[in-house]
């Protein structure tokens, strides 16, 4: 079993996410919310997590995106 990615970090896997999913830095806890987009980086509300662009990181921290953990993320 690889330890490279812990049960709910994203790790660069689109397929585990929805439009709506919200993701937290594993390092400074910074929420991105897809409702709400990202003013620093100037990304526009509605734009979902696995549509950020390639070189965005936490805007506060400058975690990388893959480091992200996934959060309330509904199951049924
Ligand atoms: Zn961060």
């Amino acid at each position: 079993m690889s330890d490279e990615h812990l049960p709910g970090s994203y790790g660069g896997d689109n397929d585990k996410l929805s439009p709506a999913s919200k993701l937290e830095c594993k390092i400074c806890w910074y929420v991105y919310d897809p409702s709400a987009g990202d003013d620093c980086w100037q990304i526009p509300p509605g734009t979902a997590f696995t549509q950020l662009p390639e070189h965005w990181s936490c805007p506060q921290c400058q975690g990388r995106k893959q480091d992200f953990l996934m959060i309330g993320e509904p199951h049924d």
